[in-house]
């Protein structure tokens, strides 16, 4: 019994005002605000504030709707309380501060006016102790505290004064006013005497609101982010609507626009398998939500389709004359290659005629392949055999291709997924018989093995490229009336499946007098043009332009003098504008004035007779470059120290070399035990180039003769061979590429391969006729032509003699057998096979000669 109800339990059976409560309950314990209208209930609050303890009962009426209620229309059950306050409001109406203190039953109306006066009996609540109670309490508590949490109507200071209380009377009348809301409930909750019994009917109530608020938590949620994905879907149509307005753009009939497109293909040939397939990708998109990001990928997947050239092409025109102007128009020099294009393009025209009109059989001649250092034409070939058939033309470089796809595409799954290069080319051109130039071709296979190289297989195959399917694409697409042009700059680095389905035709490069010759006639007038001079304003003339090419280029092909007369024009456009009626004329003087100065400075090359250091030839993507070998002999203990970049097959050439030595030691009146108490140090300068390939075999093993037996290596020899652990010559590849850079490089004496002989006609004649070629087919000629027969004595160095001294000497009359240029050993002439090879029918009587002469003596 709390303080309260102990201090008015003296007082119970007294008769107390009543008044009657329309739809509200007070309960004890609780502190409750009633307004009051009716005049006997504030009557009757009056009375009860006038006594000493402001006690008065209020009890239910049994109907809400009677005004003025009789004994029977009031519940036999109420609450005695107290009065605390009574406030008249500005509506009239009064409002009153209660606090509950017990239940009563009513017994006896006492009065009924002025205000209605009952006599009550206290009900008295059974105890609630124990762990049951204890038990319903902690349930009910964190029941309430589950409510509360869904419900956020109680204020963080109720719910704590709630769950702060530990008895079930209280704990249950205070739920009971705050939490129920129903007033039968609420009703029934003041009639029930037992404390437990009504928190287990308030725990019943609580569990039913917290299902139901917590159903009503995800629907609300549910339905805020269906709202939110509404809203957000509406602002960004509105956006793109707004958007497209700006732009112009009905975003309407797209469909329809594409249909369009795709009728006008089908009537330009589009086959009907792909028909089929733009027609359900147009459905797709009707379908699919404007918003759909899919959108995208379907709208280009249809464009990229429609815009390909299905059914496209140009007319082929060839004809042979008219190819041969094209390419003598386009081209200086390359004789012996644009008759090969002719032959070529001769061929596949027949061909083609015989199979009839089929496009099938077009392309079931080999491809063409150019190889050669860069600058030398490959690309611009490619663009006038175009031009020759009346063709589209697209170069295609695989440089650094390093997937398949690049090739074949990416599947439209991937974000960003285009078509291969193949097919973008093909989209470029918008016909089906492009020439396409496949670029680099080497460059992609010595990267990455395998799959691109895999899938250009398939695109070169005419057996397979009549139905390319494209990753992208998904869908067949003809390769077969493409007319394909591979290029490269090594063939050895093409892959192997390729390499033998082309026509591989070799661009080694051009001599000075044909540089400048291109430089003249084709070079400068397009750089010219290109500057917007005109050829009175700027000109070269020819022993400058040899100058241009001499001291500022070195290469193989043209790309870089052509780069320097962009230069050159570039700054006589500038002088042009400020004078412009100049007319420039370079000379060799004001050369430098345009150009700088010369890059490349030709020192008289001299070469001597050393011992230990030969002079071998390596062809590089940058065409054929001389490679000096040299050889150190040092006391040690048998080491072989090879340095230089070489590659592995260069690094077994030099052990091929040494065992050779080693096991024909005594007939090279070397000591056979040489390698016991000596380290061979060999060691191939030049410029730090990556440098491999068999081809260096004969000059290493001369240089390391000479080492050893300190015969001098003659001067202005340059030889090229690999070697065979018997000493054997054999053949090697790029001899018109050696040559040349020999030539250019002063050297005029040659040691080639016997398997070579018959590469010598590709040589230009003029080059060929200044040079002097000995024939070897083991390395007894080689060390018969190219070290003196005398140990040297001293520093190793005799006869330095610069080789320009000879030339003279080797412009003699062809056929004429001369001693090798800059022979310092003079009455050395000792029945080597040296020849010069004349040019008009066979070029090499004397070699032939020379053979059968050898063929008696041996
Ligand atoms: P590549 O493809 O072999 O690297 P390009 O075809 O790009 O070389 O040639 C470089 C430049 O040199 C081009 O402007 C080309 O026209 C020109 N050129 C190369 N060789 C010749 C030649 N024989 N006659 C005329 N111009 C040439």
């Amino acid at each position: 019994m709390s303080e309260q109800e102990r201090l008015h339990h003296d007082d119970m059976d007294a008769p107390y005002p009543l008044v009657a409560l329309k739809s509200m309950v007070v309960f004890p314990r609780t502190r409750t605000t009633l307004s009051m209208a009716r005049e006997k209930s504030i009557r009757a609050v009056e009375e009860a504030m006038s006594q000493p303890k402001h006690l008065m009962v209020v009890a239910a009426q049994q109907d809400p709707n009677i005004d003025d209620p009789e004994p029977k229309d009031i519940r036999k059950i109420g609450t005695l309380v107290e009065v605390n306050t009574l406030h008249r409001q500005q509506d009239g109406n009064y409002q009153v501060l209660l606090s509950g203190i017990r239940r009563v039953q009513l017994d006896e109306f006492i009065d009924m006016e002025p205000f209605m006066r009952v006599s009550v009996t206290q009900l008295n609540e059974p105890t609630t102790q124990g762990a049951q109670a204890d038990a319903l309490v902690r349930h009910a508590t964190s029941l309430f505290e589950r409510y509360a949490q869904l419900n956020r109507r109680f204020s963080a200071e109720d719910i704590n004064s709630i769950v702060s209380i530990k008895t079930a009377a209280r704990l249950s009348d205070m739920l009971a006013a705050h939490l129920v809301t129903d007033s039968e409930q609420q009703l029934d909750l003041l009639e029930t005497l037992s404390p437990l019994e009504r928190l287990e009917k308030i725990c019943v109530i609580m569990g039913n609101e917290i299902e139901i608020l917590e159903l009503e938590s995800t629907i609300r949620s549910r339905v805020r982010s269906q709202v939110d994905r509404t809203q957000k879907e509406f602002y960004l149509r509105e956006q793109l609507r707004a958007i497209q307005e700006e732009l112009g753009i009905e975003g309407t009939s797209e469909a329809a626009e594409l249909r369009d497109k795709l009728a006008e293909k089908i009537k330009n040939g589009l086959p009907a398998e792909i028909a089929a397939k733009v027609r359900k990708e147009i459905d797709r998109l009707e379908r699919t939500p404007a918003q759909a990001a899919e959108i995208a990928v379907i709208r280009s997947y249809i464009d990229w389709i429609l815009e390909l050239p299905w059914n496209e092409r140009s007319e082929d025109s060839f004809n042979i004359e008219n190819t041969r102007r094209i390419l003598e128009e386009d081209h200086y020099g390359l004789e012996g290659i644009k008759e090969r294009i002719i032959e070529f393009l001769a061929v596949r025209e027949l061909r083609q005629k015989r199979g009839g009109s089929g496009a099938r059989r077009e392309s079931q001649g080999q491809i063409l392949c150019f190889i050669g250092p860069p600058g030398v034409g490959k690309t611009s070939l490619g663009r006038s055999i175009a031009r020759a058939l009346g063709r589209k033309f697209a170069r295609i470089s695989l440089g650094g291709v390093h997937d398949e796809a690049e090739i074949r595409g990416h599947r439209r799954t991937y974000v960003g997924a285009l078509p291969g290069r193949i097919i973008q080319s093909m989209k470029t051109v918008g016909t089906r018989n492009p020439v396409f130039l496949l670029d680099e071709i080497d460059k992609l296979s010595s990267e990455f093995r395998g799959d691109p190289a895999a899938a250009l297989l398939e695109v070169l195959d005419p057996e397979q490229n009549h139905g390319f399917v494209d990753h992208y694409l998904e869908v067949p697409f003809d390769l077969s009336e493409v007319f394909f042009i591979c290029t490269g700059n090594v063939k050895y680095q093409i892959p192997r499946a390729l390499a033998d389905r082309m026509d591989i035709i070799d661009i080694p490069g051009y001599t000075l007098d044909e540089k400048i010759n291109i430089a003249s006639r084709h070079l400068l007038p397009n750089v010219l043009s290109e500057h917007g001079l005109s050829p009175e304003q700027l000109k070269i003339p020819q022993t400058v332009m040899q100058h241009i090419v001499t001291d500022y280029t070195r290469e193989a092909g043209v790309r870089s003098l052509e780069r320097q007369l962009a230069t050159v024009c570039r700054k006589a456009a500038r002088r042009i504008i400020e004078k412009p009626n100049a007319h420039i004329r370079l000379t060799q003087h004001n050369l430098e004035q345009y150009l700088g100065p010369p890059r490349y400075v030709e020192t008289p090359i001299v070469h001597k007779s050393q011992v230990g250091v030969a002079t071998g030839l390596a062809v590089t993507e940058m065409g054929g470059m001389l490679l000096p070998v040299e050889v150190a002999c040092m006391s040690g203990k048998g080491e072989l120290l090879i340095t230089g970049q070489l590659g592995d097959v260069m690094r077994e050439s030099a052990y091929a070399a040494l065992s050779y030595i080693r096991s024909r030691a005594e007939e090279l009146q070397i000591d056979p035990n040489f390698q016991d108490n000596t380290d061979l140090h060999i060691h191939m300068p030049e410029n730090a180039l990556p440098k491999d390939g068999p081809s260096a075999g004969i000059t290493i093993a001369t240089a390391l003769i000479s080492a050893l037996t300190r015969r001098p290596v003659r001067a202005g020899i340059a030889m090229t061979g690999e070697i065979t652990l018997r000493g054997r010559v054999l053949g090697i590849g790029g001899l018109k590429e050696k040559v040349l850079a020999a030539h250019h490089a002063n050297i005029y004496h040659l040691l080639i391969p016997q398997e070579n002989r018959k590469d010598l006609v590709e040589i230009p004649a003029k080059v060929r006729q200044q040079m002097t070629f000995t024939i070897v087919d083991s390395m007894d000629k080689v060390i018969e032509t190219a070290l003196m027969p005398a140990p040297l004595d001293g520093n190793g160095e005799e006869n330095q003699e610069p080789l320009s001294l000879h030339l003279d000497e080797r412009q003699a009359p062809r056929g004429k057998k001369v001693r090798p240029a800059a022979q310092p050993d003079d009455g050395q002439e000792n029945g080597n096979p040296v020849i010069i090879p004349p040019v008009d029918t066979d070029p090499f009587p004397q070699v032939q000669a020379h053979k059968k002469k050898r063929g008696k003596s041996q």
